[in-house]
C-alpha cells in the first residue's frame, strides 16, 4: 500500500497543471480600469476567481473589463466607486458581498501621483495622494474585515511602491502615501492574523503603464539601466505576486512587503 504522503504527492504531480488555484474565491480589485489593477483582475479571473473591480473617471473601460473577465466563465461586476470616499468604500463593500455571496480577498490597488518638489507642492497635491492612495487602503479594509473576520479567512494585499521603502525627490506625497501602506499592512496582519485573515504588500518597481508614460523617457532610460533586470516590469509581472498572495499557496504568510521590482532594491 501507498504511504499517504506518497497517495499525497501522486495527486497534487497529477491535479496541479489543471488546477485554478483561486477558484471559488471573490476577489474585490481598486482602480482596475487599467494598468496593474487591470492585469490584477485579469490573472485573477484566469486563475477562476470571481472578480468584482472599481473604477473612476474610465467608465467605458471599466465597463469593457467585466465582459472581458466573464470570458473566463467567471462572475465579474464593476463599481464607479472613489476609493478615497469612506461611506463610498463601506457600500462598495456591502453592495459586491450582496452580489456575490462573500468577499475573500481585497486588492487595494487605487492609486495617483501628483509630483512635484516640496518647495512647489501645494496642499492639494498632498491631500489628494495621501487620501488616493493611503485613506482609500484604510476605508476598504476596515469595510472587508468586518465579514472576514465573521468568515475566520481573508487575504488583503495593498500595492505600495518601492519609492514607500526608499523615498524618490520629487514624490514626498506618494513616497509617504506608500511607506504609511507598508506600516498599515504590517499592523493588520498583527491585529487579524489570530482570525486567519492575512495582509501583505506587493511593492513594484517600475512598471510600464499609463501612470509611468508620463516620466520623461530619458529619466525612465537611465532608471532601466540602473535595474539589475535592464527593463521596466510589466503589470502581469505584478499581477503574479498578487494571485499567489490571494491564493492558498501563501497561506502561511504574512505582514510582508514582496517587492517585484527586477532587483531594483537590493
Ligand atoms: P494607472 O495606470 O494610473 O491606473 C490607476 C488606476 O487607479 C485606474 O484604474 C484609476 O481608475 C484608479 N483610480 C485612481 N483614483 C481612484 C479613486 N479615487 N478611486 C478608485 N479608483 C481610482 O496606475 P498603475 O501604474 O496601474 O498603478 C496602480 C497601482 O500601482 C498604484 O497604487 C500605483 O501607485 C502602484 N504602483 C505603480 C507603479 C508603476 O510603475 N506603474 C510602481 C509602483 C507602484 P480611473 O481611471 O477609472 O479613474
Amino acid at each position: 500500500m501507498l504511504k499517504p504522503y506518497f497517495c499525497d504527492q501522486i495527486i497534487l504531480t497529477e491535479l496541479i497543471p489543471f488546477m485554478k488555484i483561486v477558484e471559488n474565491k471573490v476577489a474585490l480589485v481598486t482602480g482596475a480600469s487599467r494598468g496593474i489593477g487591470r492585469s490584477i483582475a485579469l490573472r485573477l479571473a484566469q486563475e477562476g476567481a470571481d472578480v468584482a473591480f472599481t473604477y473612476l473617471s474610465s467608465v467605458e473601460k471599466g465597463e469593457a473589463l467585466a465582459k472581458e473577465l466573464e470570458e473566463y466563465g467567471v462572475k465579474a461586476k464593476g463599481y464607479r466607486s472613489d476609493a478615497s470616499n469612506f461611506q463610498a468604500a463601506d457600500q462598495l463593500v456591502t453592495d459586491v458581498i450582496a452580489d456575490f455571496g462573500k468577499l475573500d480577498v481585497l486588492i487595494n490597488n487605487a492609486g495617483i501621483t501628483r509630483d512635484g518638489l516640496l518647495m512647489r507642492m501645494s496642499e492639494e497635491q498632498w491631500d489628494s495622494v495621501i487620501n488616493i492612495n493611503l485613506k482609500s487602503v484604510f476605508n476598504l479594509t476596515k469595510a472587508a474585515t468586518k465579514s472576514m473576520m465573521r468568515a475566520r479567512t481573508g487575504s488583503i494585499i495593498n500595492i505600495t511602491s518601492v519609492v514607500g521603502i526608499r523615498g524618490n525627490a520629487g514624490q514626498s506625497n506618494y513616497a509617504a502615501s506608500k511607506a504609511g501602506i507598508i506600516g498599515f499592512t504590517k499592523s493588520i496582519a498583527l491585529e487579524l492574523g489570530s482570525r486567519n485573515i492575512r495582509s501583505n504588500a506587493v511593492a513594484p518597481g517600475f512598471i510600464e503603464t499609463e501612470m509611468t508614460d508620463a516620466v520623461d523617457s530619458k529619466a525612465v532610460d537611465e532608471w532601466k539601466q540602473s535595474i539589475p533586470m535592464k527593463r521596466g516590469g510589466q503589470p502581469e509581472e505584478v499581477a503574479d505576486a498578487c494571485v499567489f498572495l490571494a491564493s492558498d499557496l501563501s497561506r502561511y504568510i504574512t505582514g510582508q512587503v514582496i517587492q517585484v521590482d527586477g532587483g531594483m532594491l537590493t
